[in-house]
């Protein structure tokens, strides 16, 4: 089987736990304000590969995997490609490789299903904890991803919750504390992770003609994701 891939990242450190090979697949649904990789939107225009040949990629970097690390898909969407994910995470599981999914959760088919079966963790976007900003700076409904999580909570499968912070968006003490009951609630969920939104992607904007849609929003202060942080509970 093929999949249309956007780019590989050979020594990964920020997706997933240890030292990663990073697939980033081509294609999303999704059309989200703060995202960093719109290159990666039109399935088409990826490079085309057969899993066996991901695959042997991986097996070249494994030697610095160590104990911790493996492989990360993400994107774009890699649940959009459901069943080309599978087969290169069956390959990967064979060969004894750790699995890590980088989603933002919203698809939900038989594929999807399938992909779970041989993933070891999974880091799951919750962009925002309300629906409305859901359906305005994302482009779905928020029962989308939390139809995702409450699959992976009835799996068990190890689930590390990532949020963006933007401010004046969601850097919120209301926004934090519905994020906490969200990993409270569900007993797969591991860690909540809050990253600070960037505008390092401002240029791939540039270059491809579309404006960027959050160039109004700043990065967050470091007190200010600290203060957040310590809601959360995670420092
Ligand atoms: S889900 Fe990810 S790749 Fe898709 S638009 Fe949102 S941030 Fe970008």
């Amino acid at each position: 089987m093929t999949g249309h891939i956007h780019s590989f990242q050979s020594l990964g450190t920020v997706d997933g736990p240890g030292v990663r090979f990073v697939v980033f697949l081509q294609g999303c649904p999704l059309r989200c304000g703060c995202c960093h990789n719109p290159d990666t939107w039109e399935l088409q225009t990826g490079k085309v590969f057969s899993s066996e040949q991901v695959l042997e990629k991986i097996l070249r970097c494994r030697d610095y995997f160590g104990k911790e690390g493996g492989v990360t898909l993400s994107g774009g969407e890699p649940l959009l490609q459901a069943a080309f994910a599978r087969e290169l995470f069956s390959l990967c599981k064979e060969a004894g490789i750790h699995t890590c999914l980088d989603t933002s959760g919203c698809i939900w088919n038989q594929e999807v299903a399938s992909l779970l079966k041989v993933t070891d963790l999974v880091l799951l976007d919750i962009k925002y904890t309300d629906e409305e900003d859901y359906r305005r700076y994302v482009g779905c409904s928020m029962e989308q991803p939390l139809r995702f999580l409450a699959e992976l909570d009835k799996r068990g499968i190890p689930t590390t919750l990532r949020q963006v912070i933007i401010p004046t968006l969601n850097d919120t003490e209301e926004n934090i504390l519905r994020l906490k009951a969200m990993g409270k609630s569900h007993s797969c969920v591991e860690k909540t992770e809050l990253l600070p939104f960037r505008k390092i992607c401002e240029s791939k904007y540039n270059s491809m003609g579309i404006p960027f849609p959050f160039a109004q929003y700043e990065t967050p202060a470091k007190e200010k994701m600290n203060a957040l942080q310590d809601l959360l509970g995670v420092l």
